[in-house]
């Protein structure tokens, strides 16, 4: 038995390619892409506008693996994160995250979202890196992810979603293409026609690929998930430090800069006593001299079974009022929804089907 074709896991000039393969012109292609990426459907028969012998034909050589909404769940600062189920049982995470106007109106809607399911780079204070690696999401299974969460901003807020940043499960630039035709298609006019502006994905740091990025002029926001800011510290949390360390990374910096002149931003978690000194400010400020930036300090969700906990308030002060005596651009983000688990790090899925139970 030959297997049917998930054309979720196509990118838009494969599509084409598919449809002139059967002598379809080309605004069919353009119809069964928007089914796909802008109206989230998971079948041929919704999508009426095909006549329905070219449904009937569709369904017997292709299919479209798209993502279940498994479960949603809210916290009491209006983050909503989702439980996607795939295809295989497998599940992924994506979070909704309002931020408000002083009237309670939200402004900015932003979704996290991820890219694997898993991650094999083991950060010790990231719940999903505990989970190890099972597999690559496809490009339908990430564009799903963001156009179901899409549906409830809309049902909940009333508007659109507005940003997306790729870090939820998963580092992104370990499954590059996908990422990165993702983020094509969330951009195209038939798709949600975001501005890349409004796009952010982030590494740990694999140098390698943002060479590649810059390279290919791909114009999303470049994010670099630091967390410490000298190679002692970041071996011990971020194990991928000890094959490409800062100096590595510094390279790849600016290679990217000298391409795309674009600042690039780094998150670094505040931990109490290990990164949240007067010197390690000092170490961070001087990194974010390598290539124009900008920093965002983001505070700790605590993570069962992670020693690492979150900087006490008087330490933060003493670190951002270091960082901007160094004249470095800081900001604070307070990480939300972490009575959902929702927040920063604590992305996991223990009962992945047949591993963790
Ligand atoms: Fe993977 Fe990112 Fe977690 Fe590190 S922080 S283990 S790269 S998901």
């Amino acid at each position: 038995m030959t297997s049917r074709i998930n054309l979720s896991e196509l990118n838009k000039e494969q599509l084409s390619g598919f449809c002139s393969s059967l002598d379809l012109k080309k605004y069919r292609a353009d119809q069964l892409f928007q089914w796909i990426h802008q109206k989230n459907a998971g079948s041929f028969d919704e999508m009426t506008n095909l006549p329905k012998e070219l449904r009937n034909q569709l369904s017997g050589m292709a299919e479209i693996k798209g993502v279940q909404t498994a479960s949603v769940n809210r916290s009491a600062d209006g983050t909503i994160k989702c439980l996607f189920r795939l295809h295989d049982d497998k599940l992924v995470e994506a979070v909704l995250i309002p931020e408000f106007f002083d009237d309670g109106v939200a402004d900015r809607l932003t979704v996290c979202v991820s890219s694997q399911v898993g991650c094999i780079f083991g950060c010790s204070f990231c719940a999903t890196g505990k989970m190890g690696l099972f597999r690559n999401l496809t490009i339908g299974e990430i564009t799903g992810q963001v156009l179901s969460i899409n549906q409830i901003a809309e049902k909940e807020y009333g508007k659109r979603i507005t940003n997306i940043v790729y870090m939820g499960m998963g580092e992104p630039f370990h499954n590059y293409q996908p990422v990165v035709d993702s983020a094509e298609i969330l951009c195209d006019p038939l798709g949600l026609n975001l501005s890349p502006r409004r796009i952010t994905i982030s590494t740990v740091g694999l140098t390698r690929f943002i060479t590649k990025y810059a390279d290919e002029r791909r114009p999303w926001n470049l994010a670099i998930s630091l967390h410490a800011a000298d190679d002692e510290k970041r071996n011990q949390i971020m194990p991928i430090n000890e094959s490409l360390n800062l100096s590595a990374l510094r390279k790849s910096l600016e290679h990217y800069h000298s391409i795309m002149h674009q600042p690039v931003t780094y998150e670094y978690l505040l931990f109490d006593q290990f990164n949240d000194s007067p010197d390690d400010a000092r170490k961070l400020a001087q990194i974010a001299r390598w290539v124009p930036s900008k920093i965002n300090i983001i505070m700790y969700n605590d993570v069962e079974g992670v020693e690492l906990q979150r900087a006490k308030e008087d330490r933060l002060n003493r670190f951002m009022s270091g960082l901007s005596r160094m004249g470095a651009r800081a900001t604070v983000r307070r990480s939300r929804g972490d009575d959902i688990d929702a927040g920063c790090g604590q992305l996991a899925i223990k009962d992945q089907d047949g591993r963790g139970k």
